[in-house]
């Protein structure tokens, strides 16, 4: 049994049972929500989501899962890694009392399960880890917790440092001996470890054009390798970005830099989601599908959204979505905000990934 000393204790029924196989470090997340809306999202069994840790804005850290048990935030990543959940939107910072925070967590995580005192460069590695570095196999959440966080972890781990009384480990901060190996998704398309394709050709030879091929002994060729990742790597270094954020993945505003547009899959075959049922729609229903619907709304002109779109199933979609089912030429109780599969077929919303 194993809970935080500090944690405020807040067990929820979402969680596998002694599951826990391992500990090969704290997952950071982004709530793309409040403390609160998530608490009551991790006691509703229908959500199937939970995390081990949760922190507010201002600074409260809430423990939902005992760590012997497994908790339900990274698919493939949860069994051998512990999870934090954190207050706010995508592409938010972090606060300064958040840092603070996952630092104590992070050094509770060090000192029970002597785990090192760096940033993990991937699934495989051990340390302080984020939901994206996981790719597919972790949920394909490739925006979560966002590159602003993502730039913030070194600063986590000399918190933690400072906490545990012992310096960073050594090939902290990008500049680990092991090539990140991971993949992100830009616009449809896959860039790291293993990903291939005619972009990645691209990618490479761009690279070359601007002096950072050094690590290539043969190509560049459509096959990401760990000699991509490091002339990728010194490539971001040179726009001033450090630690985790310089790990020779693409981020999307690197990318744009050295290609100078960002490529995408071919219009030509958009994927749309398909129509989940009246049933999903309801309140504290939670899911990026949402997300997605309501983008397209906006861009349809049928917005009744005073912030957002977000994840969560609101009024606000409701209203928004009624909008759209009076555009399609629908009235009375077919334009009552529920979506239909007639109306969500014309909508297009794209499938999340
Ligand atoms: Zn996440």
């Amino acid at each position: 049994m194993a809970r935080m000393p500090g944690a405020t204790w807040r067990p929820v029924p979402n969680y596998t049972p002694n599951g826990q196989l391992e500990v090969r470090g704290l997952v950071v997340h982004i709530m793309d929500g409040t403390l609160a809306g998530t608490d009551a999202w991790f006691r509703n069994p229908a959500s199937q989501a939970s995390s081990h840790f949760g922190t507010s804005r201002d600074g409260r850290l809430y423990q939902w899962i005992d760590t012997q048990h497994r908790g339900w935030a990274q698919a493939g990543g949860n069994k051998s890694w512990l999870s934090i959940e954190d207050e706010g939107r995508g592409g938010q910072s972090l606060t300064e009392q958040q840092l603070d925070r996952v630092a104590e967590v992070f050094a509770w995580v060090v000192k029970t399960y002597d785990v090192p005192l760096k940033v993990a460069t991937g699934p495989d590695d051990r340390g302080l880890g984020y939901h994206a570095m996981g790719g597919k196999a972790w949920g394909g959440h490739t925006s979560c917790p966002g590159a602003k966080i993502v730039a913030q972890l070194d600063e986590i781990v000399k918190r933690a440092a400072a906490i545990v009384g012992k310096k960073p480990t050594p090939g902290t901060g990008g500049g680990s001996k092991t090539p990140a190996r991971y993949q992100a998704s830009i616009n449809g398309l896959k860039y790291g470890y293993g990903a291939t394709g005619g972009h990645i050709t691209k990618v490479g030879q761009a690279l070359v054009a601007r002096g950072f091929g050094k690590h290539y002994k043969s190509g560049p060729g459509p096959t990401w390798s760990d000699a991509d990742t490091l002339n990728y790597q010194a490539f971001q270094r040179s726009l001033g970005l450090t630690g985790a954020a310089a790990d020779g993945v693409p981020g999307e505003g690197s990318l744009k830099k050295l290609l100078g547009t960002l490529p995408g899959k071919a219009p030509s075959a958009p994927k749309y989601a398909p129509f989940p049922g009246a049933g999903f729609f309801s309140p504290g229903r939670r899911s990026e599908l949402i997300t997605l619907m309501g983008r397209r709304l906006v861009a349809e002109g049928c917005s009744a959204y005073a912030v957002g779109p977000g994840d969560h199933w609101t009024e606000a979609d409701r209203l928004s979505y009624a909008k759209w089912q009076r555009k399609c030429g629908f009235s009375g109780a077919d334009a009552n905000g529920i979506p239909g599969p007639t109306t969500w077929a014309a909508l297009k919303v794209p499938q999340p990934l």
